[in-house]
């Protein structure tokens, strides 16, 4: 694989246009081309200093290989990085703006038992450039440019665990929250972790007040271990501690995952312990039915169970919601679309 342009900021490309003896303003037409979306081959520079970028650098890093449209608007889309390695995104529109979906990782080795992401294990991080390259690519497929931008919020919520590439994700939320780029504010950004509690101690220091989200699941950490190997590694004392230490850090509430799983974690009795965990912290509780995997045994719940858990939950003073499900007809859940891609031999992804 060669270098990859995006994961350079303006002044690594400042430094890099002098490496290659050109003039310093060069790099401004580097990045501007590459915050609009462009491929290298395209972007506004001289066609001999071009020619030798392309020598060294990815003309296109990540590459919309297909899309899928949901009839609720929804898009999904499978990437092919330069090595040929498939990841996948989501972009979903609300009334203020469209959120996209990204991956940090290709695969991902945490393990949880309802998740798709994890069925082949951790193949490699993604560079901060790859990550924003999904970014970059959406909003120019949409129009968007880095003025007027298509993709108004991001959630790291696609393969992987972003906690798991600190240093790549801090480094692409730095260079997609940074002025003169697409800049999209940092709380228009979701990050969301199974719970690396270092790692959340440290995110709170780096000074990009992203939304803290934590994919919680269960109240007791027996019960979170039957689902989520991370939970042996770290309780849940020690996650809602990091939390408060984030929020005391960034202003910020965070918010809870709690994906409802039939027979597993939404009888009254669990509805009363996320009450006594949560309550009076400042934080949110997102609910959504689990979205069936089909090499998984675990179910859903019907959409009366699940707002009976949510009702239970308002009752007890927890601000909570349960999200729309939304792009199911087009593999919803994390990681079904690669999962399904890989499994027929990169063909038909369902
Ligand atoms: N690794 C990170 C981010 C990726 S997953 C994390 O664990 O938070 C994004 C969210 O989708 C997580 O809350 C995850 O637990 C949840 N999720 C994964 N598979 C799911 C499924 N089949 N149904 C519902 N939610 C799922």
């Amino acid at each position: 694989m060669k270098n990859i342009l995006q994961d350079l900021n303006l002044n690594e490309l400042e430094l890099l246009v002098l490496n290659f003896g050109e003039k310093k303003f060069r790099a401004k037409q580097l990045y501007d081309g590459i915050m609009q979306g462009k491929k290298l081959s395209e972007i506004n520079v001289p066609a001999a200093f071009r020619k030798k970028l392309l020598e060294q650098y990815e003309d296109e890093p990540v590459k919309i290989k297909e899309t899928f449209r949901s009839a609720d608007g929804t898009e999904k889309y499978l990437f092919e990085l330069a090595d040929g390695n498939i990841i996948e995104g989501v972009l979903m529109s609300y009334k203020y703006g469209n959120t996209q979906c990204v991956s940090t990782q290709a695969g991902c080795r945490m393990g949880c038992k309802f998740c798709a992401s994890t069925l082949g294990g951790l193949i490699r991080n993604l560079t901060s450039g790859e990550i924003l390259a999904q970014v970059l690519t959406v909003n120019a497929l949409h129009g968007g440019a880095n003025v007027k931008r298509q993709v108004t919020n991001i959630v790291l919520m696609g393969s992987g665990e972003p906690l798991d590439n600190y240093l790549n994700v801090v480094k692409f939320l730095k260079n997609v929250t940074a002025e003169g780029g697409i800049n999209i504010s940092a709380r228009n950004i979701s990050l969301s972790t199974c719970g690396l509690v270092p790692e959340i101690y440290k995110l709170a220091e780096e000074e990009i007040p992203v939304n803290l989200t934590i994919s919680l699941h269960q109240t007791s950490d027996e019960g979170r271990a039957r689902t989520m190997p991370i939970a042996k590694k770290y309780t849940i004392a020690e996650i809602l501690k990091a939390c408060e230490y984030y929020f005391e850090k960034t202003g910020r509430r965070y918010i809870f995952e709690y994906s409802l799983i039939d027979g597993e974690n939404c009888g009254d009795k669990d509805a009363q312990a996320l009450i006594n965990l949560l309550k009076g912290k400042p934080c949110h509780v997102n609910l959504i039915r689990l979205n069936e995997v089909k090499e998984r045994t675990l179910k859903s719940v019907s959409e009366k169970q699940a707002y009976k858990f949510l009702g239970a939950l308002e009752r007890g003073g927890l601000s909570a919601t349960l999200r729309r499900q939304i792009g199911a007809d087009i593999g919803g859940a994390c990681g079904q679309l690669r999962a399904g891609y890989l499994k027929n031999g990169g063909s038909n992804p369902q």
